[in-house]
């Protein structure tokens, strides 16, 4: 079964592991980069789920950890601790790039 990058659609490509499978979005492209990495024994069970969306170069990135039940949100790759941990799992709708941008911006701002 081919996995699909939400956001452009292309086929995702596979890096298989011992307990897990990662699939993205390559090569990443400037507005955006997909990533998920599911369960080895069942393909349709995301562990764990990252995506970057840049719009006018402005980074944002979202990680959803739904095997340990957060998600955190953060704008600078080189800086850990920038990072915005978010004690639930954080549904994105990545059908709508720009509300999602708005959303995690208030995170940001609101932390
Ligand atoms: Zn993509």
């Amino acid at each position: 079964m081919d996995h699909h990058c939400p956001i452009c659609q292309r086929t995702l490509e596979k890096d298989s592991h011992q307990e897990r499978v990662d699939y993205h979005c390559s090569p990443p492209r400037d507005d955006h980069h997909y990533a998920k990495r599911v369960s080895f024994a069942d393909e349709t069970q995301i562990l764990k789920l990252k995506v970057r969306i840049s719009p006018e170069n402005n980074k944002l990135y979202l990680k959803i950890h739904y095997d340990q039940g957060y998600s955190e949100v953060w704008t600078n790759p080189d800086d850990e601790e920038s990072k915005i941990r978010i004690n639930h799992i954080l549904e994105p709708d990545l059908t709508d790039l720009k509300a999602l941008q708005t959303k995690l911006r208030t995170y940001l701002v609101f932390s």
